[in-house]
């Protein structure tokens, strides 16, 4: 198969993709399908490729044409089943491999043959939900045989939580969400916050402006043994995850008082820092598809 005449010869089977598969995953099906490698499948397509997981998050729209005709499939089929439409500050949002996954669909997925197969939406790391069947995600290192994960401490945000994640979905997709970009509130959150002198329950290391809009947050990070999220790092374990989202929930809902009022909780450089991303709200509100 080469793509001199035109492009890639179209493969002979084409199996079903599986709702919200990620195009890295219908690739390697097929390549186990065909006996050889997922890269070798791929190059079908796209001779000069090197990787198979950076079409999920850098595809463009001449690659993803090669793809679509190898697979006999529109070319805006194949650009939904990668992360690539996002905006660029939404890129780590999105894990390099699936970190969560929604047990109703996997079962779904193995009574059709398709066992192996990753949706897009277990690299998100915004979500809660499952996208196809709107059941609740889970962490992949609690995926045990046990159908019900460990509860989370913020389980009574559950519904602002569910708010925060519709914010970044439409964001997204592209949509106008109002006065702030949910992305940038997500950078706000993470922002290193430093506790009044007399607050001795958090260590300094772990205090984030999300403590002080979610309370326990802080505590329950460093509890858990997991490091201080940041804007590099923001992705969360799901039950954590609750709480990110429902700070986005509040704080689009109470408005820019409320950023003035946090960023006098910040110091130096993580001042400068908050200060950076709340004047790009500002510029935002007047144009709201900016999403950068
Ligand atoms: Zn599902």
């Amino acid at each position: 198969m080469n793509r001199e005449l035109g492009g890639p010869k179209p493969l002979p089977v084409i199996l079903e993709p599986v709702p919200d598969e990620l195009l890295s995953s219908w690739i390697a099906r097929h390549a186990g399908f065909y006996g050889v490698s997922p890269l070798t499948m791929l190059r079908h397509a796209i001779p000069e490729a090197k990787s198979l997981r950076l079409i999920d998050t850098k595809l463009g729209p001449t690659d993803a044409g090669h793809i679509a005709r190898l697979f006999r499939i529109q070319p805006s089929a194949i650009l939904e089943m990668t992360t690539s439409g996002f905006p660029s500050s939404a890129a780590r949002l999105v894990a390099p491999c699936a970190i969560q996954c929604c047990f109703a669909c996997a079962e779904q997925n193995r009574g059709q043959g398709a066992t192996t197969a990753v949706q897009r939406s277990w690299t998100e790391g915004w979500r809660i939900t499952c996208p196809v069947c709107g059941l609740r995600q889970r962490d992949i290192r609690d995926a045990t045989s046990a159908p019900i994960g460990p509860l989370s401490p913020f389980e009574g945000l559950w519904k602002d939580a569910l708010h925060g994640e519709r914010l970044i979905d439409h964001a997204l997709r592209g949509s106008a969400v109002g006065w702030a970009s949910p992305i940038d509130i997500v950078r706000l959150l993470l922002v290193r916050r430093c506790p009044k002198p007399f607050n001795h329950e958090v260590s300094i290391d772990h205090s984030t402006i999300l403590g002080a809009v979610v309370q326990g947050f802080d505590e329950c990070v460093a509890q858990q043994g997991f490091p201080r999220p940041t804007i590099a790092r923001p992705i969360l374990p799901v039950g954590l995850r609750i709480a990110l989202l429902a700070g986005i929930s509040i704080i689009h809902q109470e408005g820019p008082k409320l950023i003035s009022e946090l960023q006098n909780q910040t110091l130096g450089a993580h001042y400068t820092r908050f200060a950076s991303i709340g004047a790009g709200m500002s510029l935002a509100r007047s144009s709201p598809l900016q999403l950068n």
